[in-house]
Protein backbone atom coordinates (compact mmCIF):
# COMPACT_ATOMS: atom_id res chain seq x y z
CA UNK A 1 0.00 0.00 0.00
CA UNK A 2 2.92 2.43 0.29
CA UNK A 3 4.10 4.25 -3.20
CA UNK A 4 4.54 7.45 -4.19
CA UNK A 5 2.59 9.05 -1.28
CA UNK A 6 5.62 8.33 1.36
CA UNK A 7 7.80 9.86 -1.24
CA UNK A 8 5.68 13.39 -2.05
CA UNK A 9 4.72 13.25 1.67
CA UNK A 10 6.21 11.32 4.25
CA UNK A 11 3.94 13.35 7.04
CA UNK A 12 0.78 11.48 5.68
CA UNK A 13 2.68 8.26 4.45
CA UNK A 14 4.01 7.62 7.52
CA UNK A 15 -0.18 7.87 9.53
CA UNK A 16 -0.89 6.02 6.45
CA UNK A 17 1.27 3.32 7.05
CA UNK A 18 0.20 3.51 10.64
CA UNK A 19 -3.52 3.10 10.27
CA UNK A 20 -2.70 0.41 8.19
CA UNK A 21 -1.15 -1.56 11.16
CA UNK A 22 -3.82 -0.54 13.06
CA UNK A 23 -6.52 -1.34 10.95
CA UNK A 24 -4.55 -4.74 10.28
CA UNK A 25 -3.34 -5.94 14.13
CA UNK A 26 -6.85 -5.20 15.77
CA UNK A 27 -10.70 -6.43 15.30
CA UNK A 28 -12.91 -3.94 13.99
CA UNK A 29 -16.42 -5.04 15.36
CA UNK A 30 -18.00 -1.39 14.66
CA UNK A 31 -20.86 -2.70 12.59
CA UNK A 32 -20.81 -0.02 10.30
CA UNK A 33 -17.58 -0.56 9.31
CA UNK A 34 -16.01 -2.82 6.73
CA UNK A 35 -13.10 -3.58 4.27
CA UNK A 36 -13.51 -2.58 0.99
CA UNK A 37 -11.85 -4.41 -1.87
CA UNK A 38 -8.66 -3.24 -3.35
CA UNK A 39 -10.66 -3.48 -6.89
CA UNK A 40 -12.93 -0.63 -4.90
CA UNK A 41 -9.76 1.06 -3.56
CA UNK A 42 -8.54 1.29 -6.83
CA UNK A 43 -11.18 3.03 -8.23
CA UNK A 44 -11.85 5.40 -5.48
CA UNK A 45 -8.11 6.33 -5.64
CA UNK A 46 -8.18 6.84 -9.71
CA UNK A 47 -8.48 9.80 -12.01
CA UNK A 48 -11.98 9.86 -12.11
CA UNK A 49 -11.64 11.78 -8.99
CA UNK A 50 -10.52 14.74 -12.01
CA UNK A 51 -13.31 15.21 -14.51
CA UNK A 52 -15.68 17.61 -13.30
CA UNK A 53 -19.49 16.45 -14.52
CA UNK A 54 -22.17 18.46 -12.25
CA UNK A 55 -25.94 16.91 -13.89
CA UNK A 56 -26.75 13.70 -15.16
CA UNK A 57 -25.56 10.99 -17.85
CA UNK A 58 -26.27 12.73 -20.90
CA UNK A 59 -27.51 16.16 -19.45
CA UNK A 60 -24.10 17.30 -17.60
CA UNK A 61 -23.12 21.16 -17.48
CA UNK A 62 -19.27 20.51 -18.56
CA UNK A 63 -17.54 18.64 -21.34
CA UNK A 64 -15.48 16.11 -21.95
CA UNK A 65 -17.94 13.40 -19.85
CA UNK A 66 -17.82 11.24 -22.83
CA UNK A 67 -16.23 8.30 -20.07
CA UNK A 68 -18.01 9.76 -16.85
CA UNK A 69 -21.08 9.08 -18.11
CA UNK A 70 -20.29 5.71 -18.90
CA UNK A 71 -19.46 5.26 -15.45
CA UNK A 72 -22.28 6.48 -13.86
CA UNK A 73 -24.91 4.81 -16.14
CA UNK A 74 -23.25 1.08 -15.36
CA UNK A 75 -23.49 2.38 -11.52
CA UNK A 76 -26.67 2.89 -11.96
CA UNK A 77 -27.62 -0.19 -14.21
CA UNK A 78 -26.10 -2.11 -11.57
CA UNK A 79 -27.41 -0.89 -8.73
CA UNK A 80 -31.42 -1.35 -10.54
CA UNK A 81 -30.54 -5.19 -11.35
CA UNK A 82 -29.50 -5.35 -7.99
CA UNK A 83 -32.20 -4.02 -6.18
CA UNK A 84 -34.67 -4.85 -8.49
CA UNK A 85 -36.30 -0.91 -8.64
CA UNK A 86 -36.96 1.57 -11.02
CA UNK A 87 -34.62 4.60 -10.17
CA UNK A 88 -31.58 4.76 -8.58
CA UNK A 89 -29.38 8.04 -8.15
CA UNK A 90 -25.87 7.19 -6.91
CA UNK A 91 -24.52 10.51 -6.54
CA UNK A 92 -25.33 11.53 -2.77
CA UNK A 93 -21.83 11.97 -0.81
CA UNK A 94 -22.45 10.19 2.13
CA UNK A 95 -25.76 8.30 3.62
CA UNK A 96 -26.56 11.72 5.68
CA UNK A 97 -26.63 13.47 2.40
CA UNK A 98 -28.94 11.07 0.96
CA UNK A 99 -31.24 11.81 3.76
CA UNK A 100 -31.61 15.38 3.20
CA UNK A 101 -31.96 15.07 -0.80
CA UNK A 102 -34.77 12.80 0.48
CA UNK A 103 -36.53 15.54 2.97
CA UNK A 104 -35.71 17.99 0.46
CA UNK A 105 -37.93 16.52 -2.11
CA UNK A 106 -40.30 15.36 -0.40
CA UNK A 107 -40.97 18.23 2.29
CA UNK A 108 -41.11 21.63 2.75
CA UNK A 109 -40.02 23.44 5.72
CA UNK A 110 -42.46 23.20 8.99
CA UNK A 111 -43.65 19.65 7.92
CA UNK A 112 -43.55 16.25 10.13
CA UNK A 113 -41.44 13.80 10.02
CA UNK A 114 -41.79 10.94 12.58
CA UNK A 115 -38.63 8.34 12.93
CA UNK A 116 -37.15 6.71 15.51
CA UNK A 117 -35.60 8.47 18.79
CA UNK A 118 -31.82 9.36 18.28
CA UNK A 119 -31.50 7.41 22.32
CA UNK A 120 -33.68 4.34 20.99
CA UNK A 121 -31.00 3.43 17.92
CA UNK A 122 -32.42 6.36 15.67
CA UNK A 123 -29.92 8.02 13.02
CA UNK A 124 -28.61 11.80 13.85
CA UNK A 125 -29.75 12.56 10.28
CA UNK A 126 -33.23 11.68 10.96
CA UNK A 127 -33.79 15.39 13.00
CA UNK A 128 -31.68 15.01 15.71
CA UNK A 129 -30.57 18.12 17.55
CA UNK A 130 -28.01 20.60 16.02
CA UNK A 131 -28.94 18.88 12.50
CA UNK A 132 -30.62 20.46 9.35
CA UNK A 133 -33.88 18.75 9.42
CA UNK A 134 -34.10 20.30 13.32
CA UNK A 135 -34.05 22.92 12.26
CA UNK A 136 -36.49 22.93 9.14
CA UNK A 137 -38.87 20.44 9.89
CA UNK A 138 -41.34 19.49 13.05
CA UNK A 139 -39.74 16.20 14.06
CA UNK A 140 -41.87 14.06 16.34
CA UNK A 141 -40.28 10.80 17.46
CA UNK A 142 -41.24 6.98 18.00
CA UNK A 143 -39.54 5.19 20.72
CA UNK A 144 -39.66 0.83 21.47
CA UNK A 145 -41.58 -0.94 23.07
CA UNK A 146 -40.18 -1.47 26.73
CA UNK A 147 -40.53 -5.18 27.52
CA UNK A 148 -39.60 -6.29 24.11
CA UNK A 149 -37.16 -3.70 22.98
CA UNK A 150 -38.39 -3.64 19.45
CA UNK A 151 -41.09 -1.64 17.31
CA UNK A 152 -44.32 -0.60 19.16
CA UNK A 153 -46.61 -0.51 16.11
CA UNK A 154 -49.32 0.41 18.07
CA UNK A 155 -47.46 3.74 19.14
CA UNK A 156 -46.34 3.83 16.01
CA UNK A 157 -49.92 4.65 14.77
CA UNK A 158 -50.93 6.16 17.57
CA UNK A 159 -48.42 8.92 16.77
CA UNK A 160 -48.61 8.98 13.07
CA UNK A 161 -52.82 9.34 13.41
CA UNK A 162 -52.32 11.85 15.93
CA UNK A 163 -49.55 13.67 13.74
CA UNK A 164 -50.30 13.09 10.25
CA UNK A 165 -46.32 13.09 9.67
CA UNK A 166 -45.58 14.34 5.72
CA UNK A 167 -42.64 11.53 6.30
CA UNK A 168 -42.48 8.53 8.42
CA UNK A 169 -38.66 6.93 8.35
CA UNK A 170 -38.02 3.13 9.35
CA UNK A 171 -34.27 2.51 9.92
CA UNK A 172 -31.74 2.52 12.59
CA UNK A 173 -28.23 2.22 13.51
CA UNK A 174 -28.41 -0.12 16.26
CA UNK A 175 -31.62 -2.34 16.23
CA UNK A 176 -30.57 -6.01 16.27
CA UNK A 177 -33.91 -7.30 14.73
CA UNK A 178 -35.09 -8.21 11.17
CA UNK A 179 -37.65 -5.32 9.91
CA UNK A 180 -41.07 -6.14 7.72
CA UNK A 181 -41.96 -3.73 5.78
CA UNK A 182 -45.72 -4.50 5.24
CA UNK A 183 -47.06 -2.70 8.66
CA UNK A 184 -45.17 0.34 7.84
CA UNK A 185 -46.20 0.37 4.77
CA UNK A 186 -50.38 -0.14 6.21
CA UNK A 187 -49.68 3.01 8.81
CA UNK A 188 -48.27 5.45 6.14
CA UNK A 189 -50.96 4.54 4.07
CA UNK A 190 -53.53 4.82 6.42
CA UNK A 191 -52.32 8.67 7.10
CA UNK A 192 -51.32 9.65 3.72
CA UNK A 193 -47.35 10.04 4.35
CA UNK A 194 -44.41 9.34 2.54
CA UNK A 195 -42.12 6.43 3.78
CA UNK A 196 -38.81 6.18 3.75
CA UNK A 197 -36.73 2.84 4.45
CA UNK A 198 -32.74 4.37 5.49
CA UNK A 199 -31.19 1.13 4.91
CA UNK A 200 -27.70 2.74 5.93
CA UNK A 201 -26.71 -0.57 7.69
CA UNK A 202 -29.02 -3.27 5.78
CA UNK A 203 -28.31 -2.62 2.67
CA UNK A 204 -25.69 -5.21 2.07
CA UNK A 205 -28.09 -7.97 3.74
CA UNK A 206 -30.57 -6.66 0.98
CA UNK A 207 -28.40 -7.03 -1.50
CA UNK A 208 -27.77 -10.53 -0.83
CA UNK A 209 -31.24 -11.87 0.23
CA UNK A 210 -31.03 -12.21 3.67
CA UNK A 211 -33.23 -9.74 5.04
CA UNK A 212 -36.68 -8.74 4.11
CA UNK A 213 -36.59 -6.29 0.91
CA UNK A 214 -38.30 -2.61 1.59
CA UNK A 215 -38.13 -1.73 -2.52
CA UNK A 216 -41.69 -3.30 -2.65
CA UNK A 217 -43.41 -1.33 0.12
CA UNK A 218 -41.44 2.19 0.37
CA UNK A 219 -41.58 5.15 -1.41
CA UNK A 220 -37.38 5.84 -1.18
CA UNK A 221 -34.85 3.79 0.26
CA UNK A 222 -31.59 5.43 0.85
CA UNK A 223 -28.48 3.83 2.06
CA UNK A 224 -24.63 4.02 2.80
CA UNK A 225 -22.61 1.86 0.55
CA UNK A 226 -19.10 1.53 3.05
CA UNK A 227 -21.32 -0.29 5.78
CA UNK A 228 -22.27 -3.73 5.09
CA UNK A 229 -22.31 -3.31 0.90
CA UNK A 230 -18.45 -2.93 1.22
CA UNK A 231 -17.81 -0.40 -1.23
CA UNK A 232 -16.75 2.95 -0.94
CA UNK A 233 -17.94 5.46 1.53
CA UNK A 234 -20.87 7.19 -0.14
CA UNK A 235 -24.45 7.44 -0.06
CA UNK A 236 -27.22 5.40 -2.43
CA UNK A 237 -30.87 6.66 -3.18
CA UNK A 238 -33.92 4.01 -4.58
CA UNK A 239 -37.15 4.92 -5.71
CA UNK A 240 -39.86 4.60 -7.76
CA UNK A 241 -40.25 6.31 -11.16
CA UNK A 242 -42.56 8.75 -10.07
CA UNK A 243 -40.41 10.44 -7.29
CA UNK A 244 -37.28 10.22 -9.57
CA UNK A 245 -37.51 13.63 -11.18
CA UNK A 246 -37.61 15.26 -7.54
CA UNK A 247 -34.84 12.74 -6.09
CA UNK A 248 -32.92 13.73 -8.64
CA UNK A 249 -33.25 17.60 -8.41
CA UNK A 250 -32.90 17.59 -4.51
CA UNK A 251 -29.65 16.05 -4.73
CA UNK A 252 -28.45 18.20 -7.93
CA UNK A 253 -28.45 20.90 -7.47
CA UNK A 254 -30.43 21.10 -4.61
CA UNK A 255 -27.64 19.87 -1.79
CA UNK A 256 -24.86 18.78 -4.04
CA UNK A 257 -22.39 20.19 -6.68
CA UNK A 258 -20.18 18.03 -8.76
CA UNK A 259 -20.78 13.97 -8.44
CA UNK A 260 -17.88 12.17 -6.90
CA UNK A 261 -17.12 10.63 -10.19
CA UNK A 262 -14.49 8.41 -8.56
CA UNK A 263 -16.54 7.35 -5.71
CA UNK A 264 -19.18 6.46 -8.21
CA UNK A 265 -16.59 4.30 -10.40
CA UNK A 266 -16.10 2.27 -6.96
CA UNK A 267 -19.68 2.08 -6.38
CA UNK A 268 -20.69 0.61 -9.73
CA UNK A 269 -17.48 -1.79 -8.37
CA UNK A 270 -19.21 -2.49 -5.13
CA UNK A 271 -22.18 -3.48 -6.91
CA UNK A 272 -20.74 -5.81 -8.96
CA UNK A 273 -19.29 -7.25 -6.13
CA UNK A 274 -22.30 -7.42 -4.77
CA UNK A 275 -24.15 -9.46 -7.33
CA UNK A 276 -21.86 -12.22 -7.06
CA UNK A 277 -22.39 -15.81 -5.48
CA UNK A 278 -19.42 -15.11 -2.89
CA UNK A 279 -21.24 -11.77 -1.56
CA UNK A 280 -24.54 -14.00 -0.75
CA UNK A 281 -22.02 -16.27 1.31
CA UNK A 282 -20.20 -13.63 2.74
CA UNK A 283 -23.87 -12.28 4.11
CA UNK A 284 -24.83 -15.22 5.74
CA UNK A 285 -21.33 -16.14 7.08
CA UNK A 286 -22.19 -12.17 8.75
CA UNK A 287 -25.16 -13.49 10.09
CA UNK A 288 -24.30 -17.04 11.41
CA UNK A 289 -21.26 -15.14 13.17
CA UNK A 290 -23.42 -12.96 15.11
CA UNK A 291 -25.80 -14.96 15.86
CA UNK A 292 -22.53 -17.00 17.26
CA UNK A 293 -20.98 -13.85 19.06
CA UNK A 294 -24.59 -13.53 20.58
CA UNK A 295 -24.91 -16.96 21.98
CA UNK A 296 -21.08 -16.45 23.89
CA UNK A 297 -22.27 -13.31 25.43
CA UNK A 298 -25.16 -14.24 26.64
CA UNK A 299 -23.64 -17.86 28.11
CA UNK A 300 -21.55 -15.56 29.78
CA UNK A 301 -24.41 -13.70 30.88
CA UNK A 302 -24.61 -10.62 29.42
CA UNK A 303 -28.11 -8.96 28.74
CA UNK A 304 -28.76 -8.92 25.00
CA UNK A 305 -30.85 -6.20 23.70
CA UNK A 306 -34.38 -7.66 22.54
CA UNK A 307 -32.48 -10.99 23.33
CA UNK A 308 -30.23 -11.59 20.49
CA UNK A 309 -30.07 -10.46 16.93
CA UNK A 310 -31.03 -11.31 13.75
CA UNK A 311 -29.14 -9.41 11.49
CA UNK A 312 -25.46 -8.34 11.51
CA UNK A 313 -25.58 -6.77 14.85
CA UNK A 314 -25.88 -6.79 18.62
CA UNK A 315 -26.51 -4.66 21.44
CA UNK A 316 -25.45 -5.67 25.20
CA UNK A 317 -26.20 -4.37 28.39
CA UNK A 318 -22.44 -3.76 30.03
CA UNK A 319 -23.11 -1.28 32.44
CA UNK A 320 -25.96 -4.40 34.42
CA UNK A 321 -22.46 -5.95 34.77
CA UNK A 322 -21.06 -3.01 36.47
CA UNK A 323 -19.42 -1.10 33.65
CA UNK A 324 -20.63 1.62 31.89
CA UNK A 325 -20.38 1.57 27.85
CA UNK A 326 -17.68 4.31 27.36
CA UNK A 327 -15.36 2.37 29.68
CA UNK A 328 -16.08 -0.34 28.51
CA UNK A 329 -15.00 0.29 24.89
CA UNK A 330 -11.80 1.63 26.00
CA UNK A 331 -10.88 -1.13 27.78
CA UNK A 332 -11.63 -3.49 24.71
CA UNK A 333 -9.76 -1.18 22.68
CA UNK A 334 -6.63 -1.82 25.18
CA UNK A 335 -7.13 -5.38 24.38
CA UNK A 336 -7.16 -4.71 20.42
CA UNK A 337 -10.71 -5.36 20.31
CA UNK A 338 -12.25 -2.13 18.66
CA UNK A 339 -15.95 -1.37 19.27
CA UNK A 340 -18.62 1.57 20.12
CA UNK A 341 -20.13 2.61 22.78
CA UNK A 342 -24.15 2.89 22.66
CA UNK A 343 -27.41 4.09 24.40
CA UNK A 344 -29.35 1.02 25.07
CA UNK A 345 -33.56 1.30 25.24
CA UNK A 346 -34.26 3.20 27.99
CA UNK A 347 -30.67 4.42 29.17
CA UNK A 348 -30.96 5.73 32.54
CA UNK A 349 -27.49 7.22 31.30
CA UNK A 350 -26.12 9.57 28.58
CA UNK A 351 -25.13 9.20 25.62
CA UNK A 352 -21.83 10.59 26.64
CA UNK A 353 -21.00 7.37 29.23
CA UNK A 354 -24.38 5.33 28.07
CA UNK A 355 -25.24 1.76 29.24
CA UNK A 356 -24.15 -0.83 26.16
CA UNK A 357 -21.90 -1.50 23.40
CA UNK A 358 -22.92 -2.11 19.85
CA UNK A 359 -20.88 -5.13 17.88
CA UNK A 360 -21.10 -6.17 14.60
CA UNK A 361 -19.78 -9.09 12.06
CA UNK A 362 -19.22 -7.72 9.01
CA UNK A 363 -15.64 -6.53 8.66
CA UNK A 364 -14.46 -9.74 10.80
CA UNK A 365 -16.38 -11.72 8.61
CA UNK A 366 -14.70 -10.06 5.61
CA UNK A 367 -11.77 -11.45 7.31
CA UNK A 368 -12.52 -14.49 6.98
CA UNK A 369 -13.25 -14.97 10.39
CA UNK A 370 -15.97 -18.11 11.29
CA UNK A 371 -17.81 -18.73 14.20
CA UNK A 372 -15.34 -20.87 15.80
CA UNK A 373 -13.18 -17.37 15.75
CA UNK A 374 -16.63 -15.32 17.36
CA UNK A 375 -16.46 -17.69 20.23
CA UNK A 376 -13.30 -17.55 21.15
CA UNK A 377 -13.80 -13.38 20.86
CA UNK A 378 -16.62 -13.13 23.19
CA UNK A 379 -14.63 -14.81 25.61
CA UNK A 380 -12.05 -12.51 25.30
CA UNK A 381 -14.62 -9.64 25.49
CA UNK A 382 -16.53 -11.24 28.58
CA UNK A 383 -13.16 -11.72 30.71
CA UNK A 384 -11.44 -8.02 29.84
CA UNK A 385 -14.77 -6.58 31.01
CA UNK A 386 -15.62 -8.62 33.68
CA UNK A 387 -11.90 -8.21 35.04
CA UNK A 388 -11.88 -4.43 34.06
CA UNK A 389 -8.29 -4.14 36.88
CA UNK A 390 -6.28 -6.13 35.37
CA UNK A 391 -4.30 -4.75 32.58
CA UNK A 392 -2.24 -8.00 31.96
CA UNK A 393 -4.82 -9.90 31.64
CA UNK A 394 -5.19 -7.19 28.72
CA UNK A 395 -2.12 -7.24 27.34
CA UNK A 396 -2.13 -10.96 27.08
CA UNK A 397 -5.28 -10.71 25.05
CA UNK A 398 -3.82 -7.90 22.99
CA UNK A 399 -1.37 -10.46 21.93
CA UNK A 400 -3.78 -13.32 20.83
CA UNK A 401 -6.06 -10.60 18.93
CA UNK A 402 -2.77 -9.58 17.14
CA UNK A 403 -1.82 -13.25 16.42
CA UNK A 404 -5.74 -14.29 14.96
CA UNK A 405 -5.20 -10.60 13.28
CA UNK A 406 -2.32 -12.20 11.44
CA UNK A 407 -3.81 -15.51 10.37
CA UNK A 408 -6.80 -13.38 8.94
CA UNK A 409 -5.08 -10.29 7.09
CA UNK A 410 -7.05 -7.37 6.02
CA UNK A 411 -5.57 -7.68 2.42
CA UNK A 412 -4.71 -11.35 1.26
CA UNK A 413 -1.88 -9.95 -0.93
C1 LIG B 1 -24.62 5.30 9.10
C2 LIG B 1 -26.03 5.77 8.97
C3 LIG B 1 -26.36 6.89 8.19
C4 LIG B 1 -25.40 7.87 7.61
O1 LIG B 1 -24.28 7.53 7.08
P1 LIG B 1 -23.10 8.55 6.72
O2 LIG B 1 -22.61 7.97 5.43
O3 LIG B 1 -22.14 8.43 7.85
O4 LIG B 1 -23.64 9.92 6.55
C5 LIG B 1 -27.71 7.20 8.02
N1 LIG B 1 -28.66 6.47 8.59
C6 LIG B 1 -28.38 5.41 9.36
C7 LIG B 1 -29.50 4.64 9.97
C8 LIG B 1 -27.06 5.03 9.60
O5 LIG B 1 -26.79 4.00 10.40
Amino acid sequence: MEGLLSKVDSEIGKILQEELTREQKTLSLIPSENYASKAVLEAQGSIFTNKYAEGYPGKRYYQGCRFIDKIEEIAIQRAKKLFKCEHVNVQAHSGTQANMAVYHALLKPGDIILSLSLAEGGHLSHGGKGTLPYKYYRIVNYGLDKASERFDYKEIRQLAKKFSPRLIIVGTSAYPRKINFSPWKEIAEEVGAYLLADMAHLIGLIAAGVHPDPVPYVDVVTATTQKTLRGPRGGLILCRKELAPLIDRAVFPGIQGGPFMHIIAAKAVCFKEAGEPQFKDYQKRVLSNAKALAKVLKEKGFRLISGGTDNHLLLVDVFSRGIPGDRAADLLEEGGIVVNKNSIPFDSRSPVSPSGIRLGTPAVTTRGMGELEMEVIGEWISEILLNPNDEILRKRIRKKVEEICEKFPIYKN
